[in-house]
């Protein structure tokens, strides 16, 4: 796979009102907190009511089409986007496959709500995601019930797995189910799950993609116009909607993508390294280490290895010290800032030992960062 052209892609991402322009025009996206526009008789214009479309959307949506190289609509949360992607498509009968180690919200959403109005919900850990979706297919064991849409995330949050996009693709082709993929933990300057053939690409904004941990968004793209008018119609049928000064906040964020990705991962790859090294640690999870499980398909389907890092201390306690401990480690859930962060997840009851902490590795300058985790490490 190539992924030669996402830096152009950034870079016209951040030109693309150029050609358009005249002089006085505005450079960036205004705000514009608009509930109904001007609209006399028969209905007509570029918008008509503020739950159906918002000129700050538009600019939105536009910038992350540009760098997703695909139709994108805005949501107000990562969830909305999960929802728009899932409910459209799943009816009575139909069997849908979620991993069982993937955020947690999106399970609750299927096996709470979508099983309830007789949607079957089959789960299975990322590591094994192929030949459970396998299973359904033509040749499978359950071939004769065949999956209608398919949900993957990768690497899975919070253990890191790693499921191969393009395989996992082609298998849901052959058996007519929709591949939908939760990018939140690469975004699309890191893994491009539409050019590995998923269907529908989904992202929690609230992450890295507007990163500064303020504001609450969502995306969902698809090179399908009729999935995007199925999500589009849901999106305006829900009222799931995105305000216009999040949505201002969310272009602000992505501006800088680029610049704190590029931080992020370098800084998570040297963290990585030294604190697989470090006796202190029972275990380290994180894609680009050589050793890792994920490692192989993370090198062919990845174009950095993220922020992300598992560290498995040898108790709840020590977890915990170290957290308060050190002081360029922010105490919160979620990840993907400018800041540094970490938690323990078995607080939220993910399947994961006591002193398994996920680290969401930030821009502070490098050595600073790891010297503040070497000395907490090292106080333990
Ligand atoms: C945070 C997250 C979501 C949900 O995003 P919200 O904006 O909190 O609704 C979905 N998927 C993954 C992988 C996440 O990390």
């Amino acid at each position: 796979m190539s992924f030669s052209d996402i830096e152009r892609r950034f870079a016209d991402m951040l030109h693309r009102a150029s050609e358009a322009s005249s002089s006085g025009d505005l450079v960036q996206p205004p705000i514009v907190p608009a509930s109904v526009y001007w609209q006399p008789g028969t209905p007509s214009g570029p918008h008509q009511y503020g739950r159906w479309s918002n000129p700050t959307w538009d600019a939105l949506e536009e910038a992350l089409g540009a760098l997703e190289d695909a139709q994108t609509l805005a949501f107000p949360s990562g969830m909305a986007a999960i929802a728009a992607a899932l409910t459209p498509h799943l009816r009575p009968g139909d069997r849908a496959l979620l991993p069982s180690d993937g955020y947690g919200a999106t399970r609750v959403l299927a096996t709470e709500h979508l099983a309830a109005m007789g949607v079957e919900i089959v789960t299975a850990p990322t590591r094994d995601f192929a030949s459970a979706a396998v299973r359904a297919g033509p040749y499978g064991a359950d071939a004769e019930r065949p999956f209608r849409l398919i949900f993957a995330e990768t690497p899975s949050n919070p253990g890191l797995d790693v499921c191969d996009l393009a395989g996992l693709a082609a298998i849901a082709q052959a058996q007519g189910a929709l591949l939908v993929v939760d990018n939140t933990t690469m975004t699309p300057l890191g893994q491009r799950p539409l050019d590995s053939g998923a269907d529908i690409v989904v992202s929690a904004d609230t992450k890295a993609i507007a990163g500064h941990s303020d504001v609450l968004a969502g995306h969902l793209s698809s090179r399908r116009p009729e999935l995007i008018a199925a999500a589009r119609g849901w999106r305006t049928a829900a009222g799931a909607i995105l305000g216009p000064f999040e949505a201002f906040l969310v272009h602000r964020g992505l501006e800088t993508l680029e610049l704190r990705f590029e931080r992020m991962c370098a800084n998570a790859a040297l963290i990585a390294e030294r604190l697989a090294e470090h006796p202190k640690l029972l275990a380290v999870r994180y894609p680009g280490l050589p050793t890792d499980p994920s490692y192989r398909l993370a090198k062919v389907q990845m174009r950095r290895f993220g922020f992300l890092i598992g560290a498995t201390f040898a108790s709840e306690d020590a977890a915990e010290r170290f957290i308060a401990g050190c002081r360029h480690l922010r105490p919160t859930t979620s990840f993907g800032g400018v800041h540094s962060s970490a938690e323990r997840r078995a607080r939220w009851g993910d399947a994961v030992p006591p002193g398994f902490v996920r680290l969401s590795i930030g821009c502070e300058p490098t050595e600073i960062l790891w010297g503040s985790i070497q000395e907490a490490l090292d106080a333990l």
